[in-house]
């Protein structure tokens, strides 16, 4: 009997090794997630990294967004001293820019927050860490389509890095051309305005330009276009200005400004920035068109605008996902 019991006491012993070696490789083959699975747990929400900057990061968004699925979307949201707007219309998903290295965990958290996991079209005007250092961040985490860069950058680390990702991840990398449109559903018109060659010291002036028509709203977005660029071209008159390099005095010039003549103007710039922007002779300039100034930096908040096509409406929201 006593033999016996050794006996079934071994043969539990190595029954239960058994069961936790099939657990370990089965937890491998499931990619780490059998618990996941086993316990209904969503994957994507169970990615550790994602969820605890999903937990930091929310806390700087108090207002609760839900974009408005008629209309056409449009949010500047706050990334301190950096860029990022997102635009949304009839399922068309577009990130124009993606804040500082530190911002992009958070940019990703925000948008699964809001129900976006798929972006169309990520756009990186230009190669400086305040537009593409999340870059890397959107690309790992979300489903991208297709990345638009411009075609001056390489060589800096920030520009190189977010290439390489696209190619790891096999995304599609565009390099627009000027005038060359991006398909956004049945009504929208959007159109590269500028996409310059320039190999100068300063990358602004390569910023991939987007005029956005939908019926009789129009939405520009500079990125940090400079006035050598401004003066390269014509404008339209539009209903809204993202204003070039975050209000700088390199850019908005008078004659840009008397074109553009816009009925808002966003300032996505950081509080108390070193650069001390925006700078008072554009605020000036501005103030002479009689256009409306949102600046994100004022309540570090972010401005929404909806349009139906006619009518724009604008929201400051209490979005902040600035994470220095
Ligand atoms: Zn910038």
């Amino acid at each position: 009997m006593k033999k016996q019991k050794n006996s079934n006491g071994k043969l539990t012993s190595f029954v239960s090794i058994l069961i936790i070696l099939i657990l370990i490789v089965a937890n491998q083959l499931f990619g780490g997630n059998l618990y996941n699975f086993a316990f209904g747990i969503d994957n994507i929400d169970a990615n550790n990294d994602i969820l605890d900057n999903t937990t930091d990061s929310l806390s700087g968004v108090e207002d609760s967004i839900e974009l408005e699925k008629e209309k056409l979307n449009v949010l500047f949201l706050y990334v301190g001293q950096a860029d990022c707007t997102l635009i949304q219309k009839d399922g068309y998903t577009m990130l124009i820019d993606a804040g500082n290295k530190e911002d992009g965990k958070n940019i990703v958290a925000f948008l699964k927050h809001i129900g976006i996991t798929k972006i169309d079209y990520l756009v990186g005007t230009h190669s400086d860490e305040d537009h593409i250092g999340g870059a890397g961040d959107i690309l790992e985490n979300m489903e991208v389509s297709k990345l638009y860069m411009s075609s001056i950058g390489t060589g800096k680390w920030y520009y190189d890095s977010t290439i390489d990702k696209a190619k790891e991840k096999g995304i599609r990398i565009v390099y627009p051309e000027l005038n060359e449109k991006l398909f956004f559903g049945q009504d929208i018109d959007l159109v590269v305005k500028s996409a310059e060659k320039y190999e100068g010291i300063s990358s602004n002036n390569s910023s991939i330009v987007l005029q956005l028509t939908y019926k009789n709203n129009k939405f520009l977005f500079m990125g940090d276009c400079e006035k050598e660029s401004e003066n390269e071209h014509f404008w339209e008159q539009v209903d809204v200005l993202k204003v070039g390099h975050h209000g700088s005095n390199t850019s908005s010039n008078e004659n840009f400004l008397n074109q553009v003549k816009p009925r808002y103007s966003v300032i996505s710039v950081g509080k108390n920035n070193e650069y001390r922007l925006p700078n008072k002779y554009v605020i000036s300039r501005l103030e002479k068109i009689g256009t409306e100034i949102l600046r994100t930096d004022i309540n570090e908040s972010s401005f929404w605008f909806t349009s139906d096509g006619n009518i724009i409406e604008k929201k400051e929201v209490s979005i902040n996902l600035d994470k220095k």
